[in-house]
């Protein structure tokens, strides 16, 4: 009889073991409330450790190894040769229900929405093809001569590199904006639209992108704040009557392998001074930002009147904080918030509606929820 209970510990074949007993274990393995959660971190992370599990649920290391047993048959297989936990072929890229639960609650807050504001950051434009800057490795991806140079994302986007090295910048300027022109904005910038224009009093873009996108994809330009300006509009780097202009005329010549502005460099009509992208750099005291300025004073108005909408925040990392700190400031005014973060969700978070995946994904996953509603 003592040697019956003595399998139930049998850790080297946990589900089976439980399974075939008839004394259930309270709060164990799948009964547990946090199994949920615990299950669809495995799956994100793509990592079975106990460690991850302790951590992120803050949970102990034996209510951990109760969860992860219980996982297997689920989602995990467990390889008795080599000891090792790994994520069930079956479970590679199955339908999961939590986020299936989360993008339908999505789609309940948007359908029940008056207004909304999109917090959007450089996640947003990955997915329209845009390169991912995140960490020197990708940015060097992108920019092959940089790379060679060993100059830095934060280096070339500097008013100190148009001082010293202006065909350089220029010529990392200049492909960006052949870039950002050519690329078509995603499916999820039309669905933001869409959505945004059946509330009562629709919606507002913050973005950190330059690339002009949501203009791109037919948002009015009165209901757009670009908190870091835009790649589509010039200043003068001498700011000699505070003058910004668009970009319409400026037919970029580069040399992609060298990363160089080929032939004249832009300059400003008044003073011929160089001229530079309306853009907020790194270490930036020359930006003009009386443009920006007046974007804001719109979005302020209307928050006046949107009181508290709900705020759709999409690809905005910590690393660049400004459409985060706007997002909790909305949050400390009594905001909802459905984040989208392929990186850097918080997954376990109960209040808001958190989404550990790419921009279009989630939007198209929210708008068939949306479909259903109908
Ligand atoms: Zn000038």
């Amino acid at each position: 009889m003592a040697q019956s209970f003595g399998l139930r510990h049998n850790l080297s074949h946990p589900w089976p073991m439980m399974a075939a007993m008839n004394t259930p274990t309270p709060s164990a393995g799948r009964d547990d409330p946090l199994y949920p959660r615990a299950r669809q971190l495995v799956l994100f992370r793509r990592d079975p450790g106990i460690a991850t599990l302790q951590r992120t649920l803050r949970i102990g290391h034996q209510r951990a190894t109760q969860l992860r047993d219980a996982m297997l048959g689920d989602i995990l297989d467990h390889d008795e040769q080599e000891q090792r936990w790994r994520i069930a072929d079956a479970a590679q890229d199955g339908p999961d229900l939590l986020v299936q639960n989360k993008l339908a609650k999505a789609a309940h807050w948007i359908s029940a929405a008056q207004s909304m504001v999109i917090a959007a950051g450089a996640g947003m434009g990955i997915d329209s093809g845009l390169p991912d800057y995140r960490g020197d490795e990708g940015f060097w991806r992108a920019y092959p001569a940089l790379a060679r140079s060993r100059l830095r994302f934060e280096s070339i986007a500097s008013p100190q590199a148009f001082q010293e090295r202006p065909a350089t910048a220029w010529g990392f300027y200049g492909q960006r904006l052949q870039l950002y022109r050519a690329a078509t904005p995603h499916a999820g910038f039309g669905l933001l639209h869409a959505w945004g224009q059946r509330m009562q009093q629709g919606c507002f873009v913050f973005t950190s992108n330059v690339d002009g996108h949501f203009q791109k994809a037919g948002f009015p330009a009165a209901r757009i704040y670009e908190c870091h300006g835009s790649i589509h509009r010039l200043q003068c780097t001498a700011n000699c009557s505070g003058d910004i202009w668009f970009t319409a005329d400026l037919r970029p010549q580069v040399d992609e392998a060298a990363c160089e502005w080929l032939g004249e460099l832009p300059a400003c009509p008044r003073c011929g001074a160089l001229a530079r992208p309306n853009v907020l750099m790194f270490d930036d005291w020359h930006w003009n930002h009386a443009r920006s300025q007046q974007q804001r004073a719109l979005l302020d108005v209307w928050l006046d009147s949107a009181q508290t909408p709900l705020v759709i925040e999409i690809g905005a990392g910590r690393a660049s904080p400004t459409v985060r700190n706007f997002t909790r400031r909305m949050q400390q005014r009594g905001s909802r918030l459905i984040r989208v973060n392929l990186h850097e969700a918080n997954i376990h978070n109960l209040g808001d509606i958190e989404l550990a995946l790419g921009a279009r994904e989630a939007l198209e996953g929210i708008q068939q929820h949306r479909a259903a509603l109908v």
